[in-house]
């Protein structure tokens, strides 16, 4: 189980979600990177769902669907419901 991030194959900058255009140096071409396990920065619960804000341990942020019993600083598993990444707490 894991989510993708989005390397830059020119200066490795991480991106979630993918980019048409590398933020650092304009590059166009990128890989999928496997993320298993990311930090819960924070999370909101809107009584359905839970959305969260999980940094990834090369830098990007990304925002996914939470399940489970989240604490905001957290370690999480990552997974993919179709492309919106699912973190359980
Ligand atoms: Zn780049």
């Amino acid at each position: 189980m894991s989510a993708r991030v989005f390397v830059c194959a020119s200066c490795g900058r991480a991106v979630f979600p993918r980019r048409l255009l590398c933020p650092d140096c304009g590059g166009r071409e990128f890989r999928d990177e496997q993320v298993e396990t990311a930090t819960l920065e924070d999370f909101s619960d809107r009584g359905q769902v839970k959305l969260g804000a999980v940094r990834a341990p090369s830098g990007p942020l990304l925002i996914a669907r939470v399940e489970g019993d989240p604490r905001r600083g957290g370690e999480v598993s990552l997974d993919e419901d179709g492309d919106v990444p699912v973190a359980r707490a």
